[in-house]
């Protein structure tokens, strides 16, 4: 079973947000992404940054967990 990494692009065709949160337990830092704007500066091919020298919490610099959260469909 092959795991496909995630792109950009899968996510905005899944139709999910990609959302970000620290992993320092006290900090409570979180961030949601707009996929669009990451995927004109990007590209859909991009895959995410979750590895090593990945995002970094804003507020305390700990690494971030990333999530997907599917998103209502917007009529
Ligand atoms: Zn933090």
């Amino acid at each position: 079973m092959a795991s496909k990494p995630w792109t950009l692009g899968s996510i905005r065709d899944m139709n999910l947000q990609l959302q970000a949160a620290c992993r320092e337990p006290g900090c409570g830092w979180t961030a949601s992404y707009d996929v669009n704007k990451m995927i004109a500066e990007f590209g859909a091919d991009c895959e995410l940054p979750t590895g090593q020298g990945g995002l970094a919490c804003d507020d305390c610099g700990a690494p971030v967990d990333f999530g997907l959260v599917a998103l209502k469909k917007s009529a």
